[in-house]
């Protein structure tokens, strides 16, 4: 394993914001990361982790050892007729994995294809797209603390899901680096198609009674034509959350702002669109300097050129403060911020 130092990280992140890692390891291994760990002690500096930068912003030089996982890896742990359980190494990207999946007759993850990253981060915000999140396939998570280098196994349910959420943005909040995901996946096609977007995408195929592999072609399909790709407009996908409020909080707003969709969410709540709130503000297509909101999505920051982490997060300030002042609702930001 080499330890590079001063390393630029604007490669390495999906909005291309400068940024440099005060030292920078790629580790093939639990071997390396045990080197990697007693390294940056010994330095007294923290170790993070980063996977495909495609949910973080950063920002100027962080002090820290950054580490990037570039294990491989796809076991079968245990199959039967209904279901197979799928050890998946963390360094793996996220897509290919779905599309092996499908391939391989492993059913239900195609409302989850073309989201960009790794494996080894997909727990972390416990990832969804189109009615489906990562936590409903996850078995267990594999780890090595930060701290002593030990092994830990987390089963799904000590994961802590939910929304966008997981308990390692809390309680083990920078106390770990994911290894290995195991994923139970079904031998029998097991579609989730009734989300409005993809329901009507199928529909207007003419898909009555749509495969697995029509799911996956309508996702990809439907992100390829509506989501702005990072390579050409540098992004981190929705930059903020969709908020939830109690349902009569959410009721009452929706009856002072007629067109405001509201999303049952759980017992008691409702989602509203974040994007819905911020286009009502007028910041669709607005531009500042190197830094905007899309034209087509509200929810997304691009880095038009030359734009930094300090320029996107006044940007999406602004864009909340504007939020909270006319709907009373708080916006969360989505990505984590590094640096400052
Ligand atoms: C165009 C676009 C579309 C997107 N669409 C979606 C979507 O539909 N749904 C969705 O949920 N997300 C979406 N995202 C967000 C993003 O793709 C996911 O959050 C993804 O899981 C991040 O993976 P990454 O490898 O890029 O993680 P990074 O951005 O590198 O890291 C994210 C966080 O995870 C931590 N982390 C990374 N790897 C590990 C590890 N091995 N162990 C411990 N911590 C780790 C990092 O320290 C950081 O805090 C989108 C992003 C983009 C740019």
């Amino acid at each position: 394993m080499r330890i590079l130092c001063a390393e630029s990280l604007r490669d390495r992140n999906t909005l291309a914001l400068p940024a440099t890692a005060e030292a920078l390891a790629v580790v093939h291994g639990e071997e390396d990361l045990r080197e990697a760990f007693a390294w940056a002690a010994a330095r007294q500096l923290p170790v993070l982790p980063l996977g495909s930068g495609s949910n973080v912003v950063l920002s100027g030089n962080l002090k820290a050892l950054v580490v990037c996982l570039a294990t491989t890896g796809r076991e079968i742990l245990r199959q039967g007729d209904e279901s197979i359980v799928l050890g998946v190494a963390a360094g793996e990207a996220w897509h290919p994995l779905v599309e092996w999946c499908l391939e391989q007759g492993y059913f239900g993850l195609e409302n989850l294809a073309l989201i960009p990253g790794t494996v080894g981060a997909a727990p972390i915000q416990n990832i969804g797209a189109y009615g489906v999140e990562l936590q409903s396939f996850v078995e267990r998570v594999h780890a090595l603390r930060i701290d002593t280098g030990e092994p830990l196994v987390l089963s799904g349910q000590d994961c802590e899901f939910a929304y966008r959420d997981s308990v390692f943005k809390h309680r083990l909040r920078d106390a770990l680096i994911i290894t290995r995901v195991d994923l139970r996946l079904s031998r029998q096609p097991d579609v989730r198609a009734d989300y409005p977007t993809l329901a009507r995408a199928l529909d207007q195929s003419g898909i009555g009674a749509p495969t697995p592999r029509d799911v996956f072609d309508a996702v990809v399909d439907i992100r390829s034509s509506r989501l702005p790709d990072p390579a050409r407009e540098p992004n981190a996908g929705s930059f903020f959350k969709n908020p939830r409020l109690p349902i009569a909080a959410a009721q009452e707003l929706a009856g002072r702002f007629p067109g405001l969709p509201l999303y049952p969410h759980g017992s008691g709540e409702a989602k509203l669109p974040a994007g819905w709130l911020i286009e009502h503000c007028g910041w669709k297509g607005y531009r500042d300097g190197a830094v905007g909101v899309h034209p087509q999505h509200a929810l997304v920051i691009v880095n038009y050129g030359g734009g930094d982490g300090k320029a996107v997060l006044a940007l999406a300030e602004r864009i909340a403060d504007s939020v909270s002042e006319r709907f009373a609702v708080a916006l969360e930001i989505e990505p984590r911020v590094y640096g400052g």
